[in-house]
């Protein structure tokens, strides 16, 4: 099932390829920003109500609505840092973004976390701050937990997921901690929809693709991932208990460039959908630290 969150908060579910039923109800008395998770928590129970609507319920066209990130405030945002060979390599080396460092990987560094006041959703631009420093896209796949984890094993790790969403990790590039680089308000787009992990064949396999104003900057699978999906959901899991709606970045592929005011950027993840997101600049410039 696809799950949106649309218009002042209400929650659908998809329906055919191009419209949605509205449940709200089923979690009408949660605090609007909060209802994705308590329907993802609440999925064991809510679970069949949710795909009657989607088979038989009154269907709105998805164009006509304002869709908002699914999770517009999810309580926790990790994030998996160079977790692609490729990606590893392009970051140092003679000629990569930070020419001569010594660049680890995941193994390493094993994750950051990112503000999660910096998601947003396809109804709003990514915002570049600062006119002087470079801003870079990284196309992800979003992992959505489902059931509250807490020191789970890998092979217990997919009881755990709820879902996918495509997710863009947009970072400025510099000297500063990563988790403020990749934290800037509207740094986090998620969307249009979250999709549940039994409609995608398994984490190994999930293709990712990008393009900035139509041309293609990226393309992988998460088969390339050095820690899968599975492993980032143990690893995290032992640090901090991951609750229903808490979102994981599992990490960018190779590929990854500037991005400027005025670029398109369109992410496309295999089976979980397109999000396409328009770059503007600060409203008004300050300078940079
Ligand atoms: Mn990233």
């Amino acid at each position: 099932m696809r799950l949106y969150c649309f218009d002042d908060l209400r929650i659908g579910v998809g329906s055919g390829s191009d419209a949605l039923v509205d449940v709200t109800s089923l979690v009408v008395d949660v605090a609007p920003p909060l209802r994705m998770p308590a329907l993802i928590a609440a999925w064991p129970e809510l679970r069949g109500r949710v795909e009657n609507a989607s088979r038989g319920g009154d269907t709105v066209p998805i164009d006509r609505l304002r869709i908002h990130a699914p999770l517009p405030a999810p309580r926790n945002v990790i994030a998996a840092p160079v977790n692609y060979r490729r990606h590893q390599e392009e970051m140092g080396g003679a000629h990569g973004v930070y020419a001569g460092a010594e660049i680890q990987t995941i193994e390493t560094y094993a994750g950051f976390v990112k503000a999660s006041s910096s998601v947003i959703g396809p109804d709003e631009p990514i915002r570049l701050p600062f006119a002087e420093r470079r801003f870079d896209h990284e196309a992800e796949v979003g992992v959505v937990i489902g059931a509250r984890a807490t020191s789970v094993s890998r092979e217990q790790a997919m009881d755990h997921v709820f879902g996918y969403v495509p997710l863009l990790d947009i970072t400025m590039r510099g000297p500063e901690d990563r988790s403020f680089r990749k934290s800037f308000d509207t740094f986090t787009p998620i969307g249009p929809a979250i999709v549940t992990a039994d409609e995608v064949p398994g984490p190994a396999d999930i293709g990712v693709e990008l393009t900035v104003s139509g041309e293609l900057r990226q393309r992988g699978n998460t088969r390339d991932l050095i820690y899968d999906i599975p492993t980032l959901v143990e690893l995290y899991s032992a640090a901090m208990t991951l609750e229903p709606g808490d979102l994981i970045a599992t990490g960018t592929p190779e590929g990854v460039g500037q991005i400027v005011p005025g670029d398109e950027i369109v992410l496309t993840v295999e089976g979980i959908g397109r999000l396409a997101m328009r770059v503007d600049g600060a409203v008004q410039p300050v300078r940079s630290p």
